[in-house]
C-alpha cells in the first residue's frame, strides 16, 4: 500500500498557520493534523486533544525519555513535541499527515524523515505579522514581543525549507499549500503504478 506523506508547516507565531491549516484540511479529506503535546497553558477556545495535548513538564520529560517524540523544541518558555506513533500509524495507512511546528523541530524532522515536505509560511510584511499577533488578543504583550523577536530568527531559517507560502489571504495561501501537495503527488517516484498500468505494450 502507498505510504502517506509527511508535510511540515512552519512560520512565525501569528502568521496564520492554524487558520490556513483549517482551510486546507477542509479542502483535502485525506489529510490529518498531527496533534502535538505542549506544556503551555490552554488558550480560550482551545480543546485538549484537538489543538494540542496539554501536559505537564514531568509528563513531557517522560515522553522524551521513552523516545516517544519524533521531534521536540522549546519555544518562548514552553516545550512542544510531536508524538511519533500516531504519525507512523497514519502514514502506513496511506494517510497524509500535516505538522504545524517551529523550525528547530522542522529541521529535526528533515534529518529523521528526509522525504518530508517542508513549507514555510510568511506574512505579507512584518508590520502585518505584528498586527495579527496582537489582534488575536489571547497573548500577553510581553509574550507578543518575545514571539516577534523569535520570528526574525525563524525567517532566517526559511531558506532551508522546500517551499515558501505567503499568507496574504487565507484562500490564496490555502490554494498554494494545496498546489504543493498536488505537485508533490505527481512526482515520478509516486507514479510507478500509473506508468506500469498505462505504458504501451
Ligand atoms: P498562527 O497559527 O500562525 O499562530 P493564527 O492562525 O492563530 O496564527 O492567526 C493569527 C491571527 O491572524 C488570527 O486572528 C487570524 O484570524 C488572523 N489571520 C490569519 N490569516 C489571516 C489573513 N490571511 N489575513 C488577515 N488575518 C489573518
Ligand atoms: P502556539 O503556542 O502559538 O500554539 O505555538 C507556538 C509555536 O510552536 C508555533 O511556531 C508552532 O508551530 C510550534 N509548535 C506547535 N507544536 C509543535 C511541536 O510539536 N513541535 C515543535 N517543534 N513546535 C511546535
Amino acid at each position: 500500500m502507498k505510504q502517506g506523506r509527511l508535510i511540515v508547516l512552519s512560520g512565525p507565531s501569528g502568521v496564520g498557520k492554524s487558520t490556513v491549516v483549517a482551510e486546507v484540511m477542509r479542502r483535502r479529506p485525506n489529510l490529518r493534523f498531527s496533534v502535538s503535546v505542549t506544556t503551555r497553558a490552554m488558550r480560550p477556545g482551545e480543546v485538549d486533544g484537538e489543538n494540542y495535548y496539554f501536559i505537564t513538564r514531568e509528563r513531557f520529560d517522560e515522553l522524551l525519555a521513552r523516545n516517544a517524540l519524533l521531534e521536540h523544541a522549546e519555544y518562548v518558555g514552553n516545550c512542544y513535541g510531536t508524538p511519533e506513533q500516531p504519525i507512523n500509524e497514519m502514514l502506513s495507512k496511506g494517510i497524509d499527515v500535516l505538522l504545524d511546528i517551529e523550525p528547530c523541530g522542522a529541521l529535526q524532522v528533515r534529518e529523521r524523515r528526509p522525504d518530508a515536505i517542508l513549507i514555510f509560511m510568511a506574512a505579507p510584511s512584518f508590520a502585518e505579522l505584528e498586527r495579527r499577533l496582537s489582534a488575536r488578543g489571547d497573548t500577553p504583550e510581553q509574550v507578543v514581543r518575545e514571539r516577534l523577536e523569535r520570528a526574525s530568527w525563524e525567517y532566517e531559517q526559511a531558506a532551508r525549507y522546500d517551499y515558501v507560502v505567503v499568507n496574504d489571504e487565507v484562500a490564496h495561501a490555502a490554494g498554494e499549500v494545496e498546489a504543493i501537495l498536488v505537485a508533490e503527488g505527481c512526482r515520478t517516484a509516486f507514479r510507478g503504478e500509473v506508468l506500469q498500468a498505462t505504458a504501451a505494450r
